[in-house]
């Protein structure tokens, strides 16, 4: 029986596989990543051996096949690589991955099962990872020197058997025996689904095999529509090929993986239709991307990967992206938000980088400068992309601006840096649908109403007040999500200006030059037909002479009580009800105000002012039932009394 000393803790191999068995319950799919893993290194390693001239005369063509048989409830993986000698295998297999793995149990053991069990599921444990779901391992191995095949066999109470083996090729096979308790593994579809999940770019071709003769005779043989001889279980030809007058391949063996994925390739040799091939594929979205980075970090970062923009529906997408984490073509795991800045998390894609070391815990990644610099890099490079479609791309990048500037402007705010780098990128959407930046707006203006930007949260609704400036030559910028009455008051203090809602204040600009005259018993009867005691009222004579009065809202007044609603909306409780500040702009060149003003006040006119104020009022909201029962009475006795 070996035994390995390890620390001054005395570890017996035959402890070993209860503890493997214990620990790993959560993610036991990540074994068959480890031995095909391994297969991959051992082609690579001869591969390099040839292409440094130490191995003359071999073909290093590297092939992998994973068997599942289900007549002898194996799992075997064989490769064509390096393979083994004796001492090889006494050396690496019954000590330095023995070691290696009781290294990795003694160090998780202290980090408690359930923490323990998450960090596995995502970092490799390494050949004894077979264990987790078999009894027995047997190794069937030749060295690439003329050293004599070996066999060694190893049973779950850890002893194990060296002996000459009769392999004949060079490389390696692990056959591993599925325990009964672990039958799922016996299962076709388990088995690809965990090949798709992990082996899917690994660097050298997978082939798969089923062996199920019990299955095989239950199923029909028909003959295959392409009339080439095939044994199609469903009688339809499935290679998907137009084979007219021409071979059928579809016979021909297919590897399971893509061994060069998109990410490995140069950004300039790549072609548009590739990256939403390899989105698709990889992500199983039907939809296209917006935009993708093809990362390629160079010294001392040294990691690749392409990350794209998704395409949201609407507000409540999930916004959560997906990011999976390779090491060298490897995969490692799905989502590693360490890597990714917070307001970035709704990018999916893919970050192959050698340099993290495999077996880390999150933890780690949290705390490592390495991978800062690698999400700094990332923001950089999402920042950069942003500038050349602004620059080379406009009118993609304006197609797509309403779709991604909410995370835009919400990673201004969250990090300056990115905002300095996208400031001159940002746009604003006018009223009539085009674009501008900041910068342009504010130098139309510069005459007009310098430093103040007039914006509507909803073109329709407030659509009176939008034509009261747009009349005037005066531009009117669309804002529409939560974030963006945060996100103005960012750019008001970055660049000293103002935003004003057009329901805000009354611009000189549209103001006329007719007479205003105040009318003290007009304004008491306005007040009281609102029933806002602290309703202002004021009287300008504006240019639009269609426009009877409209209903201001102070720009404070207003952001204040949104930021008391998005409080209580995030469970901050009950909204605090502050009056609003509110004056009536009252239009001195309306001809129903020049005439209401010129009578007594009495039930007509208090009826026509309450039907002004109504009309006021639905610039800025909706009527309640009340309001609107009244408004319709007030309406149809206006009609009585003139008819
Ligand atoms: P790691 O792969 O992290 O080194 P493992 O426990 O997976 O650790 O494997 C230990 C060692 O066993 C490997 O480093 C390698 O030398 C050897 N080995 C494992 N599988 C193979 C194989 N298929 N062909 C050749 N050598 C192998």
């Amino acid at each position: 029986m070996a035994e390995t000393n390890k620390g001054g803790i005395k570890v017996e191999t035959q402890h070993i596989f209860p503890i493997i068995k214990k620990w790993l319950y959560s993610e036991k799919d990540i074994f068959l990543r480890e031995i095909v893993s391994n297969a991959c290194d051992a082609i690579t390693k001869l591969q390099r051996l040839i292409s440094l001239g130490e191995v003359k005369g071999l073909d290093g063509k590297g092939r992998i096949d994973v068997i599942l048989n289900r007549d002898d409830k194996t799992l075997t993986v064989s490769d064509n690589g390096i393979g083994m000698s004796r001492e090889e295998v006494e050396k690496y297999i019954c000590q330095i991955a023995l070691s290696g793995a009781l290294d990795f149990i003694e160090k998780y053991e202290s980090a408690g099962e359930n923490t323990g069990s998450g960090i596995i599921g995502h970092f490799g444990l390494g050949f004894y990872s077979a264990f987790m779901v078999s009894d027995n391992v047997d190794v069937q191995t030749k060295s690439y020197t003329d050293a004599p095949a070996v066999n060694w066999t190893c049973s779950e109470a850890g002893d194990y058997e060296i002996s000459e083996g009769d392999r004949a090729e060079r490389g390696t096979t692990v056959v591993m025996h599925i325990t009964d308790e672990e039958a799922a593994y016996l299962s076709d579809a388990k088995i690809r689904e965990i090949l798709e999940k992990y082996c899917f770019f690994m660097p050298h071709e997978i082939y798969y095999t089923l062996i199920d003769s019990e299955n095989e005779s239950k199923e029909e043989k028909k003959e295959c529509t392409c009339g080439h001889d095939h044994d199609h279980a469903d009688g339809e030809c499935t290679c998907g090929h137009d084979h007219d007058g021409e071979e059928c391949d579809c016979k021909k063996e297919k590897p399971i993986n893509d061994t060069s994925p998109l990410w490995q390739k140069n950004a300039s040799d790549c072609e548009e239709s590739e990256y939403t091939d390899f989105y698709r594929k990889v992500f199983n979205d039907y939809r296209e991307p917006l935009f993708h980075i093809h990362i390629n970090a160079d010294y001392p970062l040294n990691f690749k990967g392409i990350l794209y923009f998704p395409r949201l529906n609407h507000e409540f997408d999930n916004l959560e992206g997906q990011v999976k984490l390779y090491y060298n073509q490897v995969f490692v795991a799905d989502n590693i938000k360490e890597v990714i800045p917070e307001f970035m998390l709704m990018l999916k894609g893919v970050l192959d980088c050698p340099e993290l070391p495999l077996n880390v815990s999150r933890s780690y990644l949290q705390n490592s400068a390495y991978v800062s610099k690698m999400s700094a890099h990332i923001v950089k490079k999402v920042a950069d992309k942003l500038n050349s479609m602004f620059n080379t791309e406009r009118e993609k990048y304006e197609q797509i601006w309403n779709d991604i500037k909410v995370f835009v402007e919400y990673g201004c705010m969250k990090d300056r840096k990115f905002y300095d780098r996208v400031k001159n990128s940002l746009l604003l959407q006018l009223t009539d649908g085009s674009f501008k930046t900041v910068d342009d707006y504010l130098e139309k203006a510069k005459e007009k109403h310098e430093n103040k930007i007039y914006y509507t949260v909803d073109k329709n609704a407030q659509a009176q007040y939008v034509s009261l400036y747009t009349a005037q030559g005066i531009e009117v910028v669309c804002l529409d999500k939560m974030i963006e009455t945060q996100f103005i008051s960012f750019i008001e203090q970055d660049k000293g200006i103002k935003y004003i809602r057009v329901d805000a204040d009354i611009d000189d600009s549209i103001k006329g030059d007719g007479e205003t005259t105040e009318n003290k018993e007009l304004s008491d009867l306005f007040v009281k037909v609102s029933g806002d005691e602290k309703l202002k009222v004021r009287y300008d004579a504006l240019k639009d002479t269609e426009i009877a009065a409209i209903l201001n809202v102070s720009e404070e007044s207003r952001r204040f009580e949104d930021m008391m609603r998005m409080y209580a909306m995030s469970g901050g409780g009950e909204t605090m009800k502050m009056p609003l500040d509110q004056t009536l702009i009252v239009n001195t060149s309306n001809e129903a105000v020049k005439k209401l003003c010129a009578r007594p006040v009495d039930e007509q006119a208090e009826r026509a002012a309450r039907q002004i104020y109504t009309l006021a009022l639905l610039g800025q909201r909706q009527l309640t039932p009340e309001e609107m029962k009244t408004f319709m009475n007030d309406t149809l006795s206006g009609i009585a009394s003139e008819l």
